[in-house]
């Protein structure tokens, strides 16, 4: 097989950089859950000031055996009016991540479920595909590390 066919679609990098809309953080469908390994729900809580078991109370469910952020409001309750994150100095590692998760370096998962929800995406600083994969590896592990 000739080398380029062996290189994924985004070996030249790809451009990133938030613009604040708050997308990422509402609702939308598979991505409607953040998920948190128990350091991240006790480094949340005490960033709020909340006991870890009335910060679980307030704001966790669980889902397939993973503590989630409750995502029955149509955002992230940690969403402020001014599109930012409440939390941001102690947010999840999926949160720290997006969007090159590994699932979302999938060509098509990229194009017709990140393209369309993260006007961040094709502006900004090129982000290597060494990179890329470095921050997705970084984000995989830290879920199956715990
Ligand atoms: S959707 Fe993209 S541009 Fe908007 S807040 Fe999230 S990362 Fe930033």
């Amino acid at each position: 097989m000739p080398e380029e066919n062996l290189k994924p679609w985004y070996d030249k990098g790809l451009r990133f950089e938030c613009q604040r809309c708050g997308n990422c953080c509402r609702t939308h469908g598979d991505y409607s859950n953040v998920y948190m390994v128990d350091l991240e729900v006790a480094r949340i809580a005490g960033y709020l000031g909340l006991e870890e078991e009335e910060f679980r109370r307030r704001y966790c469910a669980r889902d397939q055996g993973w503590t989630v952020i409750r995502s029955e409001h149509p955002a992230c309750p940690f969403l402020t009016d001014e599109g930012t994150c409440g939390v941001y100095p102690v947010r999840p590692m999926q949160c720290r991540t997006w969007p090159f998760w590994e699932e979302n370096l999938r060509r098509e998962v990229w194009e017709e479920s990140v393209v369309p929800t993260c006007p961040g995406i094709g502006k900004g600083p090129l982000h290597p595909a060494e990179e890329v994969e470095r921050i997705a590896r970084e984000n995989e592990d830290w879920y199956q590390e715990q």
